[in-house]
């Protein structure tokens, strides 16, 4: 399909939502914690799954293996947005896009610069002490040794993230729901429709104009009324210049 049909949809709409997909972080080259890859060496390297390792279990029970892992295979800082966030950032400051939902823990769509994010499984960058509240940045994580401690009191420093098999903050699914009730375009980028993050939110969604970008075809493509495949950083930044 024309990426202009795409680009002329999002000018006629003025209420739009963008649920972000795990297509954004990994076009940085930052692999899902999942990935078949990824838990291959994982497991390798730390004899436990992902979903092992970035667990509530884990944390509580091995906080140091905890944050051996999470030093080293998710606090990646050393990644900035592409333009594909960029391209959001503008969307948004022109008055158009009212929301962006994300599964994604990398805060990427608020360094960018967008405002309105609905981070459903928290950000990486906000860590608070559990005794005093302090809050910490992920670098101080990220050099701390051992399990990290506040810099003013010495107390534990909770990551603001849910990990595998947490429940989801109720607000923010409100959050989520109320903005999509509200939007005449639905845009989704870097994930299919049966994913979690379309699933939970799809039934949601009252407007006309649902777009998909994604790679890979998945069966239930056909409920877009638009479907572009192909990357977000190579669509976004040609429909939204
Ligand atoms: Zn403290």
């Amino acid at each position: 399909m024309s990426y202009d049909v795409l680009k002329n949809a999002i000018n006629s709409h003025n209420n739009i939502v963008f649920l972000s997909g795990i297509g954004f972080t990994r076009e940085l080259g930052i692999p899902y914690y999942t990935d078949a890859d990824e838990a291959y060496d994982v497991e390798k390297n730390y004899r436990y799954s992902p979903e092992d390792l970035f667990s509530s279990g884990f944390y509580s029970t091995r906080p140091e293996l905890f944050y051996r892992y999470y030093r080293e295979r998710i606090l990646h800082l050393d990644k900035q947005p592409n333009e594909a966030y960029y391209a959001l950032v503008r969307l948004e400051q022109s008055g158009k896009l009212k929301a962006i939902v994300t599964r994604s823990i990398y805060g990427m769509h608020r360094l960018a610069g967008n405002h309105n994010v609905i981070e459903l499984y928290g950000n990486i960058h906000r860590n608070k002490c559990i005794r005093c509240g302090a809050e910490h940045t992920a670098a101080y994580i990220k050099e701390s040794r051992g399990i990290p401690k506040c810099m003013y009191c010495q107390g534990a420093i909770r990551p603001e993230v849910s990990f595998y098999g947490d429940m989801i903050d109720n607000g923010r699914i409100t959050a989520a729901a109320e903005a999509i009730s509200h939007a005449d375009m639905l845009i989704v980028g870097g994930t299919h429709l049966e994913a979690y993050l379309c699933e939970r939110f799809l039934q949601y969604f009252h407007g006309d104009e649902l777009a998909l970008i994604n790679t890979e075809k998945n069966y239930s493509d056909r409920k877009a009324t638009i479907t572009i495949y192909d990357t977000v950083s190579n669509v976004l930044p040609l429909v939204i210049p």
